[in-house]
């Protein structure tokens, strides 16, 4: 294993890769950090073939946990780049992960995790997607799995989780306070915290190796990669993952990391135009896009990451409208065929936006991250009447008018 300790972003205090969540002694977040030399060294002799993702996961192989899920495809978007008038656009499906979202990539890492660390329960907050991708591979790995989630959570996503066989319970209001509930259970019951904000620090190593999949299927880095944000985990691991690449010398360069929020929930955003470092949480966050309706409240920190690694990679944040967010999941499904729910289909509707600003340079490679199956809130889509007739021609030709 080439992952070496848990390093603390703020104060710098180093731990050993044990079931920790935020720094004991400050509070800040803590990253994986790894054996970069001797990773290198080991891949340019040959002794990494280029498509194995494993010496890039902080799991111990000889536990025999092999959890990674299969790559994802990357698609070319022709038709919509055509009527957008952008070079080259490409999809990167993550709605197509086994439980139907992202999700499934760091919560692989943290059950192996909670496996390896001999822990049989686990527990998350979640507005949906992390909370089947958790009761699936708790399910699989035989841990008994408590799922907390807000009670406006759209109910195929909370009947998906249910059937995988965890423990739901519906918490009120925002998802705030399902985070800070698990955070307390977590500690209380005795219970591994699957929670992907920043709080599990294994969860980002998950979303890291989609970024080495982009690179591997693309041949390069793109120029820039559309990202939508709640907490920013997928964000920053992606940013993570495009660095590592950059060291190994498989991608040129670190993409330009755009963090696309909802205007009903953009403390990221905000703080990204006003050109603060720190994030406002927002109490009572609003949008169609519940995936990303996080506003952070009593974790705020984690934006304040999110926001700097946008700015270390030269990138932006920004946000759509619910309207706009609903235009680009009708131009995914009616343009390509892909069925995405509104989570998933902001960052396009955030590259739409940047066209509009003028941010977008003509010649560019553009990724754009698909996080979230259609089928996983159909109340989010307008209902169209449908006819019923007879086997009947003449009846068949009125209602096709
Ligand atoms: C969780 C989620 C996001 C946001 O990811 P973060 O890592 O929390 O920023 C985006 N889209 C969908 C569909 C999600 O489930
Ligand atoms: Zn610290």
């Amino acid at each position: 294993m080439y992952a070496t300790e848990l390093a603390c972003i703020g104060c710098g205090r180093h731990y050993r890769l044990e079931a920790l969540y935020n720094c004991p002694e400050c509070g800040n977040i803590l990253d994986v950090a790894y054996d970069y030399p001797r990773l290198k060294g080991d891949y340019e002799a040959g002794r990494i073939s280029a498509g194995d993702f494993g010496p890039f996961l902080p799991l111990d192989e000889q536990a025999g946990v092999s959890v990674a899920p299969p790559p994802t495809p990357l698609i070319r978007a022709g038709r919509l780049a055509a009527r957008l008038g952008v070079k080259k656009l490409l999809f990167k499906c993550e709605f197509l992960n086994p439980t139907g979202s992202f999700k499934d990539r760091p919560i692989a890492v943290a059950v192996a995790k909670a496996k390896e660390f001999g822990l049989g329960r686990v527990i998350i907050a979640s507005s949906g997607n992390a909370a089947a991708a958790a009761a699936a591979y708790a399910g699989r790995g035989g841990l008994t799995g408590l799922v907390l989630v807000p009670e406006a959570t759209p109910p195929e996503k909370i009947r998906q989780t249910a059937f995988y066989g965890a423990t739901v319970v519906k918490v009120r209001g925002p998802y705030s306070n399902c985070f800070s509930l698990a955070k307390q259970a977590a500690t209380e019951l005795d219970y591994f915290n699957l929670t992907t904000t920043f709080i599990n620090p294994y969860t980002v190593e998950g979303d890291k190796i989609i970024a080495h999949e982009i690179v591997r299927q693309a041949g390069e880095a793109p120029a820039q990669v559309f990202v939508p944000v709640g907490a920013g985990p997928l964000l920053v691991g992606l940013h993570k993952g495009f660095k590592e690449c950059e060291l190994l010398g498989m991608a040129a360069a670190v993409p330009q990391m755009v963090g696309v929020q909802a205007t009903g929930c953009k403390p990221i955003a905000q703080a990204f135009s006003d050109g603060m470092t720190t994030v406002k949480a927002v109490k009572n966050p609003a949008t169609i896009a519940g995936g990303i309706c996080d506003g952070l409240y009593g974790y705020s920190q984690d934006g304040d990451y999110t926001l700097a690694t946008i700015r270390r990679s030269d990138g932006y944040a920004l946000a759509v409208a619910d309207e706009d967010i609903n235009e680009a999941m009708r131009l995914i499904a009616r343009e390509e065929g892909l069925f995405v729910e509104p989570s998933g289909a902001v960052a396009l509707a955030g590259l739409i936006q940047s066209l509009k600003n003028g941010q977008i340079a003509p010649d560019a490679t553009s990724v754009v991250m698909l996080t979230g199956h259609g089928l996983k809130d159909m109340a989010a889509i307008s209902q169209r009447e449908v006819p019923v007739i007879d086997d009947d021609m003449e009846q068949l030709k009125r209602v096709m008018m």
